[in-house]
């Protein structure tokens, strides 16, 4: 599945790698009532027995380099049986993996990086430079913080750090490719990468990962985020300049195909889906 659109005169597509089902919103989004997360949920038109999720992966073809955002779940079915699309989207797509020369993580999740290396362990991006933060590599590099954290540790020890020497990594406003500048997003995970492209579009990765519930609970804590109070305060930093400088968006985890705005309402947000 795969979605073109102009970024002015760029080539942007979406590839998706599939949905993820997820246990229900008040396990996820702690702070607000469940009654009021699941009122959310319902006016959304959204099932409450379990959130779902998309994965879109943004091609963004600049001219003189072409950038994959992130690679999906790879072949692990860690969350529902229906992700890992993300080369068979390429496909579609008439997009060449080879062709890809460019491969920017917004972090070390599962669902963000463990497409970068085949089942037979080979680059699935055989020409592809790596970036990202140097804080998110070093925290999946050091000891697992936690036992909760031990899988997603060894899922970056499998996955990605085969391909640890074409790493580059990325500064807090650094624009390192032409146009495309890192935004530090701490929170979700120590290392989160935000990226602002093309003056005025955002590619927010987890920072707010739920449409509506990342816009109308910011504040609330996300069971995925390492350091919950900090992944909130991040989220309503990055809401609010989006809103206010009416920067363009796209939601990894947003439904399909995640462009859109921000906008204040009230003392929260909401999230105004595309045409844009
Ligand atoms: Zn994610």
């Amino acid at each position: 599945m795969f979605h073109r659109f102009r970024v002015g005169a760029m080539n942007a597509t979406v590839v998706s790698d599939g949905p993820l089902i997820l246990p229900a919103a008040p396990h996820i989004f702690k702070g607000p009532d469940a009654e009021v997360v699941n009122a959310a949920v319902v006016a959304a038109g959204q099932d409450i027995a379990h959130v779902r999720v998309e994965q879109n992966c943004l091609l963004l073809e600049t001219g003189t380099h072409k950038i994959l955002f992130d690679n999906g779940l790879g072949s692990e079915k860690l969350y529902g049986p229906d992700s890992g699309r993300l080369l068979a989207s390429l496909s579609e797509a008439g997009i060449d993996p080879a062709a890809i020369d460019a491969l920017v993580l917004t972090h070390g999740h599962s669902d963000h990086c463990w497409g970068t290396m085949s089942d037979a362990g080979t680059p699935n991006f055989p020409n592809a430079t790596i970036y990202m933060s140097q804080e998110e590599l070093d925290f999946w590099e050091s000891d697992p913080p936690s036992e909760r954290l031990e899988r997603s540790v060894a899922g970056v020890a499998r996955h990605l750090l085969p391909l640890r020497e074409r790493i580059v990594f990325v500064r807090d406003g650094e624009e390192f490719l032409t146009g495309v500048q890192a935004w530090l997003t701490p929170g979700h995970t120590p290392g989160h990468m935000a990226y602002l492209f093309a003056g005025n579009w955002c590619l927010t990765g987890d920072v707010a990962f739920h449409d509506p519930l990342s816009y109308a609970f910011p504040e609330a804590h996300s069971a995925y985020d390492t350091d919950r109070e900090q992944g909130a305060e991040t989220r309503k930093r990055l809401l609010a300049r989006l809103a206010d400088e009416r920067i363009a968006v796209i939601g990894y985890h947003h439904p399909w195909p995640g462009l859109g705005r921000v906008e204040r309402a009230g003392g929260s947000y909401r999230f105004l889906a595309g045409p844009l």
